[in-house]
């Protein structure tokens, strides 16, 4: 069952989601689904896994000169999909993002998605490289997520690249994309970015899933305003608990969003990590059950590897 499908089949009872991260490279697939188990109980509907482009590094050669190398961090998107939907039988949503592809890779990476079974994929576009001040797109790949939903639109009604292809058969899948209560941040506005945001809808994506917020008053605003101008797909919230004090700036910087005060106000109160992971985890429970009360499709939680606190915040909602 993909996304839209768990989504109606639950008819109006908020599912539980999550997303992780592939771990770094080198480590065994068991250190992750030691993070996944405790989450099992919860009957996930569905889970995520991040993409992670390559980083551009430089070592120093023996002649003393550096040389740029690209690397990958946290390699296997696909294949922890694979591996977790055959563990656990639970449906999984690869991050696919426009950086580091072309439109031919894209297109092999989604046959390789389709021959695996795997149907859902979140469109994303992906941030700039470190190293540039601004997203530029592979020669030849796309610039937007909006035109990375339409080749993956293409391809469900059997238009590949290639038009010499006999008969080819299409791929079925279900495709989310990001959408930011706080606005992206190149953005110029809110309202410019709920413009981009219904262009992807009217491509062809069928769901939304928000960046994190601490203020559930920004998503209930974000959702009003998508209803005004159009946009009547679901619309899943996603949510992290802060954990440790480096969230405090982390988060914010690095995603644009805003505590609210109450919440800036409480963590300013912690004089250590402990302190602050019950608060982070006290004020996601409030969330979630403002959230759930509303009737959001679904509590989408950010694992980033915290999974024992995700357990805590799920067995205080569900
Ligand atoms: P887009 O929808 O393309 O929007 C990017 C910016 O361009 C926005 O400001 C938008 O308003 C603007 N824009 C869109 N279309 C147009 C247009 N036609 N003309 C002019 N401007 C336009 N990143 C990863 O690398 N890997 C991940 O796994 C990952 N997972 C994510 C999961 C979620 C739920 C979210 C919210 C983000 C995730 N990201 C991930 C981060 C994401 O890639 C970045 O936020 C990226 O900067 C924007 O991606 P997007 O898909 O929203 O882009």
């Amino acid at each position: 069952m993909n996304v839209i499908e768990s989504i109606e089949k639950s008819k109006g009872e908020t599912l539980f989601s999550f997303e992780i991260l592939p771990p770094l490279k080198g480590s065994h697939i068991d250190e992750l689904f030691g993070r996944i188990d405790p989450l099992m109980e919860f009957n996930p509907s569905f889970v995520n896994v991040t993409y992670h482009r390559e980083e551009y590094i430089y070592k120093k050669r023996p002649n003393g000169l550096l040389e740029k190398q690209a690397t990958r961090k946290r390699p296997g998107t696909v294949g922890i999909c694979a591996a977790i939907k055959n563990k656990y039988h639970v449906e999984t949503v690869p991050h696919l993002t426009c950086g580091g592809f072309t439109r031919e890779e894209t297109e092999d990476a989604l046959i390789d998605l389709n021959f695996l079974g795997i149907h859902n994929v979140l469109a994303l576009r992906g941030d700039a490289l470190k190293s540039d001040n601004r997203f530029i797109p592979d020669e030849g790949g796309h610039e937007y997520a909006v035109d990375l939903v339409k080749q993956i639109v293409n391809m469900n009604q059997s238009k590949y690249l290639s038009d010499e292809l006999i008969n080819p058969s299409p791929t079925e899948f279900c495709i989310g994309v990001a959408g930011y209560p706080e606005k992206h941040f190149e953005s110029m506005n809110l309202k410019t970015d709920l413009r981009h945001l219904k262009e992807k809808i009217d491509a062809g994506a069928e769901y939304i899933v928000t960046q994190m917020f601490f203020d559930n008053e920004k998503f209930f605003a974000f959702v009003e305003k998508c209803r005004e101008m159009g946009i009547t797909v679901p619309i899943i919230p996603g949510l992290k608990p802060i954990t440790v004090k480096n969230h405090i700036s982390f988060l914010p910087k690095t995603f644009s969003i805003d505590f609210p005060d109450t919440l800036a106000d409480e963590l300013e109160k912690c004089s250590d990590n402990k302190e602050i992971n019950e608060v982070g985890i006290e004020w996601c429970i409030e969330q979630s059950k403002e959230l759930k009360k509303a009737g959001v499709p679904s509590l989408h939680y950010y694992t980033m590897g915290k999974s024992e606190t995700v357990r805590r915040i799920a067995s205080a909602v569900y």
